[in-house]
């Protein structure tokens, strides 16, 4: 049969990629692996269609190819969905390949059961994940190949299931790549997360690359034409290559600067691999740069140098940004074939070169060990470890130095009190202030590059709750809120001995009921609450006289119930506009004010605690948290046709300054389209203007006829649109 060819060619064909790796009788292993995932697979397709085999072939061969794991990774890879899918158990997997793959697989394999209200299942996947990986950093290895497969092939699957699996991979695990150093993976999880939010812009990013791709090897040709003049004569090999930037990449610069394609200055790099032995390596990467700088003049602030320090994610690389004869800055990376591989390939790679690096492992080893730590922690909710982790994903980071001058990294925006507590907790929870660079500065003060730090410290320093607003570790989050936790505990039982005497003297009862009745009554929520109200004065002699003259029986409001009925209600749109749900009912709604979505846009439905359904666009800067966290929170949702509704939304014009602008615009708006503003504002600055409107419009057809019309009014340059606030709280 066709499809049995075809899965024989596969599994050769990842057979022949791994043969570098095989060793003794992995050969054998492998194909024990192959036929148990066959059998237990057979009867299953994918949404595709395909046999479900493919899949777990084509995840082995991303860890051999992509990642450059070896044969245990391949097995696991194998039958990766075996356990999850089929009735085979862990027992016969660790009974026919042994401990460590069993292992591996059991942290591949998803938790099932009942979870704690408000928890996402997802997130408590994912910390099983890293649990294992505490063990075997394998697991993580190959669930991102796992996911990048999912990612590839996610053209098949319903929209619904697209928006969640993608969200995940944007706010999970491409971090997560990005952290373990998988450049290569990380940037194609983030293009095809695009793709499948905001089809219409990736399209677009991607055609205009491919458009321009003749003029930029043109312009790379001349470029690097006398660099590799000079390179020849070194007789070293290396190799020159013109890097465009990712879609993504590009997509986020257009976003946050809101500028258009044709206005990204750096659409692509140059990158300079040389040959060199590891010994040389600093100083071949100096001397090809000092050939770079004899042709080009660099931009001094602009010059990186991730050889001396690599960042922690292990990427090394030297990396400068000078002008080209066509006036534009052009960046050029600098670096070994080792680096290079590592800074693709990430952790694995790292382990090929282990004997001869030491430093960048102890990097990745020191942030295991983090997770480590987190994971053992028994009292964070697994959403909680989730945001924490995540947290610590995001590493542009600081070089700094202790007052001995020893380098500590820490992540960007750190203070100086997250310094204090990667030091010790001691010193962190004592801490005053600090002297950086011999100047005195306040604890949430941020640290530079090379900043050098002593911390000052008074034995009579408690922690408060806006230390947790301080610092940006994780470490010393968790640390702070522990200290908290305890001061909380230790107040509270001073609190309790203050209530009994107060009730003693009330002549109050101290029975269980009794307290169950003061807990509602005082609107807390344990018994520990309570103590702590006590103790902090909120709960006195008088609040206990009126617990006690109060009746059950006629009931009143609770003391500190707030009421919100005064709140203003949202602009309710017509009804029959926007579909929601699986059956594609008609359900009452409100629209997400961080996106404003009008009709045209793409959008989803989310259920919200207090305020019913709410509508985003998906590609709201909130929409990854929300779908990836909650997502049995999220419904579908569509516009039907458009009616005579008006939506508001925000349009941002800048141009040049004349008399008579703003008059010209706001005619445009009001009289000849006929569009409502709710709210326009202009500031002018030394002949450029910029100005912001809030209007109503029924859809993007109609949007996208208002900008036309105002960018052909003299004087302006650009009219984009945007979200109306940029809050990083969904609304
Ligand atoms: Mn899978």
């Amino acid at each position: 049969m066709e499809e049995k060819r075809e899965i024989i060619n596969r599994y050769r064909r990842l057979l022949r990629k791994s043969k570098p790796v095989l060793k003794g009788n992995d050969a054998k292993l492998i194909k024990r692996a192959f036929t148990l995932a066959l059998e237990a697979h057979k009867d299953m397709r994918r949404k595709s269609g395909e046999p479900f085999i493919f899949h777990p072939l084509s995840v082995a061969e991303i860890c051999v190819e992509e990642i450059g794991l070896g044969t245990t990774a391949i097995i696991a890879a194998l039958i990766h969905d075996v356990v999850e899918d089929t009735d085979i158990e862990l027992a016969d997997i660790e009974r026919m390949f042994g401990k460590k793959i069993a292992k591996i697989v059991d942290g591949l394999t998803k938790v099932s059961g009942v979870f704690e209200y408000g928890t996402s299942q997802q997130a408590e996947n994912f910390r099983k994940m890293l649990f294992t990986l505490s063990e075997d950093v394998r697991v993580i290895l190959i669930k991102l190949a796992d996911r990048l497969h999912n990612m590839r092939t996610l053209e098949s699957m319903p929209r619904n299931k697209q928006l969640k699996i993608a969200s995940e991979t944007i706010y999970l695990y491409a971090p997560l790549a990005h952290r373990l150093g998988l450049n290569a993976i990380k940037t194609e999880l983030e293009d095809l997360y695009l793709r499948f939010t905001d089809g219409a812009v990736y399209n677009e990013i991607n055609n205009k690359i491919d458009e321009s791709k003749a003029t930029r090897n043109k312009f790379i040709k001349q470029f690097v034409a006398p660099i590799k003049e000079e390179l020849d004569r070194l007789k070293v090999d290396y190799e020159i290559k013109g890097r465009p930037k990712s879609i993504f990449s590009i997509y986020n610069k257009m976003r946050k600067q809101n500028i258009p394609y044709e206005e990204v200055y750096d659409l692509f790099a140059i990158r300079i691999i040389i040959d060199s032995p590891l010994e040389q390596e600093k100083s071949f990467c100096w001397q090809v740069y000092s050939i770079v700088t004899d042709y080009y003049t660099p931009n001094p602030d602009r010059l990186r140098d991730w050889i001396s320090t690599p960042k922690a994610n292990g990427y090394e690389s030297l990396h400068t940004t000078v002008m080209a004869k066509n006036g534009h800055w052009v960046e050029v990376q600098i670096r070994t074939k080792r680096m290079d591989e590592i800074a693709e390939k990430g952790y694995a790679a790292h382990w090929k070169y282990k004997d001869s690096i030491s430093n960048q492992e102890s990097n990745l080893e020191k942030w295991l060990v983090r997770v480590r730590e987190t994971l053992e922690k028994q009292d964070t909710t697994a959403l909680e470890f989730v945001d924490d982790f995540r947290g610590n994903l995001f590493t542009e980071e600081v070089f700094v130095f202790t007052p001995r001058g020893e380098l500590k990294t820490l992540p960007a925006g750190a203070t100086a009190l997250d310094f204090a507590f990667d030091i010790h907790t001691d010193i962190g929870a004592k801490c005053i202030g600090a002297k950086v660079n011999q100047k005195l500065v306040p604890i949430n003060h941020a640290l530079k590059n090379g900043d050098q730090i002593e911390i000052l410290t008074s034995s009579k320093q408690k922690p408060n709750d806006d230390w947790l607003r301080f610092v940006v570790t994780q470490k010393a989050k968790a640390k702070i809120k522990d200290l908290l936790k305890e001061a909380k505990r230790k107040l509270a039982d001073e609190g309790k001995e203050v209530l009994q005497r107060k009730m003693k003297q009330l002549k109050i009862d101290s029975t269980n009921q009794v307290f169950e009745a003061m807990r509602t009554f005082f609107n807390v929520n344990s018994q520990l609450d309570l103590h702590y109200a006590v103790a902090t004065g909120r709960i006195g002699l008088s609040e206990l006289k009126r617990f006690k003259e109060y009746k059950p029986e006629s009931p009143r409001p609770k003391v500190e119930e707030i009421r919100r009925e005064g709140e203003p209600h949202a602009r309710k749109p017509h009804e029959d506009i926007l579909l929601i749900g699986e059956d594609m009912d008609v359900v009452e709604y409100k629209l997400a004010k961080c996106c404003t979505p009008i009709p045209g846009d793409e959008v989803f439905g989310f259920v919200t605690m207090n305020e019913g359904i709410k509508i985003h666009r998906t590609n709201c800067t909130n929409a990854p948290e929300l779908l990836s966290n909650h997502g049995h929170r999220v419904i579908k949702a569509k516009w039907t046709s458009q009616h005579e509704v008006a939506f508001l939304t925000g349009l941002k014009v800048v141009g040049t300054d004349r008399v008579g602008l703003i008059n010209d615009v706001s005619k445009i708006i009001s009289e000849e389209l006929k569009v409502n503003m709710s709210s326009i504002a202009f500031r002018s600055n030394q002949g450029i203007f910029d100005g912001e409107i809030m209007l109503y419009v029924n859809d993007t057809r109609h949007l996208d006829l208002l900008i036309k019309k105002l960018e052909k009014v003299e004087g302006v340059v650009k009219v984009s649109r945007f979200d109306s606030a940029t809050m990083s709280r969904p609304q």
